[in-house]
């Protein structure tokens, strides 16, 4: 099992990319099958979301295989979320601290520049290759060329499965013994749209945000793209009242914007097109372990984590997968059983933490970002984190802005909701949120816990 030379990978999306990119620079060689066709080639959807946020944990992916600067001319820096709220009112909440932005990025730029990246560094793709079955036991991997029709088997000494949400490869482990698996489905899906660019490719709401508009239930989002247009998402019930089901006609897609969203349905001329020509996409949740077999298989990215994607980490969860298992590589100096052994260790409680992470931030960007309570909530936390960065960095900050384990983020974040729980509960907080008693307050509650 040590000292292998050859690794194959399945899946060219963002993660298996990039790992190979990781892996050639290890001195591996490289051989990628890839379900789609080229999509450098050919004009295919590069799947799921048009564009992305990329942020820090995924930045520190990207340069630690030396792609950063690649992608850094192709994104747009959004420094702040934009709330559009029913009345017409806007707020614009900073991301962090002057300067941090999260990232807009094209996924369809970003696979193409990590694809050249990989075959630059020495891997080969076949795309067109489709894994039909994987027989985990006799470490059997049966592969269908659709270009010609003709399948083909192959048995690599090391294959790392970065097939997606629906990977092929995680199939083999799921019926093995002990392992446990789940797969869950939100009661919304989703659904892209457009606000189209101005004259001159000018950005007709504030190019530099994520702008959300929070319904309570729903929400739709929009991300700025380089030439002018938003890609916006509208994430919303399957079934009920709203729900896709209840929008059936053009007319009644045009009514339910101009009730819920006006100021957006003034920036998208194609809607009622684009309505019912989009897919509606649905959005799930896999848990898995382990994520290795017998050594000679070993999952990343989304095959290993899917994750809703209210955090816009899932990519980032897969970068970061990418940036620690080139750690493992050369701490344990390729030895692959402890490459393995300590990768699962670190990364699956990491995944865990942003999963539910991710779960939770649906409620806050759909319905409290909106809130009165909500919003003074994070300036109180806000003013707090400047005054005392060593004491306290906010959640989204944890998470986006830092490399702490996801799964320490989420607990430091449910220790920080208590104190901040009792600070809401302060008489006249609205009036008295700025002042030294509050700042009292949360120095002798967190002062307290390190008794405790
Ligand atoms: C609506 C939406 C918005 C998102 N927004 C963000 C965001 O803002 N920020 C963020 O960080 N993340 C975001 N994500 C998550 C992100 O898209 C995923 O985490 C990321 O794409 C995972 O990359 P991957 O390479 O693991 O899987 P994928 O991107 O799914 O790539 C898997 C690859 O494997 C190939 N493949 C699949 N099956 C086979 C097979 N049988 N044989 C051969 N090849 C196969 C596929 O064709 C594909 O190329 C979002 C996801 C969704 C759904």
């Amino acid at each position: 099992m040590e000292d292998k030379k050859e690794i194959t990978l399945l899946g060219a999306g963002l993660i298996g990319s990039l790992a190979a990119v990781y892996l050639t620079k290890q001195g591996y060689t490289v051989t990628i099958y890839e379900r789609r066709p080229d999509m450098r080639k050919e004009s295919i959807s590069a799947g799921r979301s048009i564009n992305l946020a990329l942020s820090d944990r995924g930045w520190r992916g990207l340069a630690g295989a030396g792609v950063d600067t690649l992608i850094r001319d192709n994104a747009i820096p959004m420094y702040s979320r934009h709330i559009h709220n029913l009345d017409g009112s806007e707020i614009n909440q900073a991301y962090g601290k002057e300067n941090q932005a999260i990232y807009s990025i094209s996924r369809r730029d970003i696979n193409c520049l990590l694809m050249d990246a990989a075959e630059e560094n020495g891997a080969k793709i076949f795309f067109n290759h489709r894994v039909t079955n994987y027989d985990i036991n006799n470490n059997i991997i049966t592969i269908e060329d659709a270009t010609n029709k003709k399948t083909f088997q192959i048995s690599p000494g090391l294959t790392i499965g970065s097939d997606g949400a629906f990977s092929s490869s995680r199939l083999g482990i799921q019926f093995t013994d002990r392992c446990n698996y789940s797969q869950t489905y939100l009661e919304h899906g989703y659904k892209e749209l457009v606000i189209e660019a101005g004259p001159d490719n000018s950005f007709l709401i504030e190019k530099n945000a994520l702008h959300i508009w929070p319904r309570g239930g729903y929400m739709l989002i929009a991300l700025p793209n380089p030439e002018g247009s938003f890609t916006c998402t509208l994430f919303f019930p399957f079934e009920g009242n709203p729900s896709f089901s209840m929008l059936k006609t053009e007319a009644d897609v045009l009514q339910f914007f101009e009730q819920q969203f006006p100021d957006a349905l003034k920036l998208m001329p194609n809607l009622a097109h684009d309505f019912f020509a989009n897919p509606t996409g649905s959005l799930v949740t896999v848990r898995c372990k382990p994520w290795s077999f017998n050594n000679k298989l070993l999952l990343i990215g989304d095959a290993a984590h899917a994750i809703v994607p209210f955090y816009g980490q899932g990519m980032n969860c897969g970068f970061e997968d990418c940036f620690t298992l080139n750690e493992m590589i050369t701490k344990h100096a390729h030895n692959w059983s402890a490459i393995i052994h300590e990768f699962e260790a670190l990364r699956k409680p990491a995944a865990d933490g942003i999963a539910e992470l991710a779960l939770m931030n649906f409620i806050e960007m759909r319905d409290l970002v909106g809130s009165a309570k909500f919003l003074l909530r994070k300036k109180i936390e806000g003013a707090f984190y400047t005054k005392y960065p060593e004491k306290w960095q906010p959640l989204y900050t944890m998470v986006t802005f830092s490399h702490l384990p996801y799964h320490e983020a989420l607990a430091m974040g449910k220790f920080q909701d208590t104190i901040m729980d009792k600070v809401m509960e302060l008489p006249d907080i609205e009036n008295i949120w700025n002042t030294q008693k509050v700042e009292d307050m949360m120095l002798q509650l967190l002062a307290e816990s390190e008794k405790s």
